[in-house]
């Protein structure tokens, strides 16, 4: 029997060490530089994979939203349960890929943040910008 996404994702060893139990506390999410600056929310992300719903799995994994983490790792030490969403949505990019159902980001992908308005950043440029912001660069 093929294996279910989850347990696709249970053989990567990022999403063993990434994924603990999430409380929806919403630590990560507050100290992203990503969640603030677009609608990319790593609690959404975390809480959705531990229900281990393979429809919302395959969602997920076909979605924009798994390519909107910057990989920075603020997140790795501020989970009070030890959780690190990067490392989850990392093997979630590499189950997208092999699964095909991976969505880069768009060169002209709006985003729809008022926070990215304010910044005034131009976030219709694709994703250098987005990278660059994120990196201080
Ligand atoms: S900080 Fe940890 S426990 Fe809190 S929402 Fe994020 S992953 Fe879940
Ligand atoms: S690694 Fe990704 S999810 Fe974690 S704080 Fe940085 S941008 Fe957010």
């Amino acid at each position: 029997m093929d294996k279910t996404l989850y347990e696709r994702l249970e053989e990567d060893v990022r999403f063993r060490e990434g994924l603990n139990s999430c409380m929806n506390c919403g630590v990560c999410t507050a100290i992203c530089p990503a969640a603030e600056v677009s609608d990319y929310d790593p609690r959404m992300v975390v809480s959705l994979v531990q229900q281990k719903d393979e429809s919302e799995l395959e969602k997920l994994l076909k979605s924009n939203t798994i390519w909107r983490c910057g990989e920075c790792l603020s997140c790795k030490p501020r989970c009070p349960r030890g959780n690190v969403p990067c490392y989850i949505i990392q093997a979630l990019r590499a189950l997208s890929v092999e699964t095909g159902g991976t969505q880069r980001f768009e060169k002209n992908e709006k985003y729809s943040s008022a926070k990215a308005d304010e910044l005034n950043i131009d976030f219709n440029e694709g994703k250098d910008d987005y990278f660059k912001y994120l990196y201080n660069e």
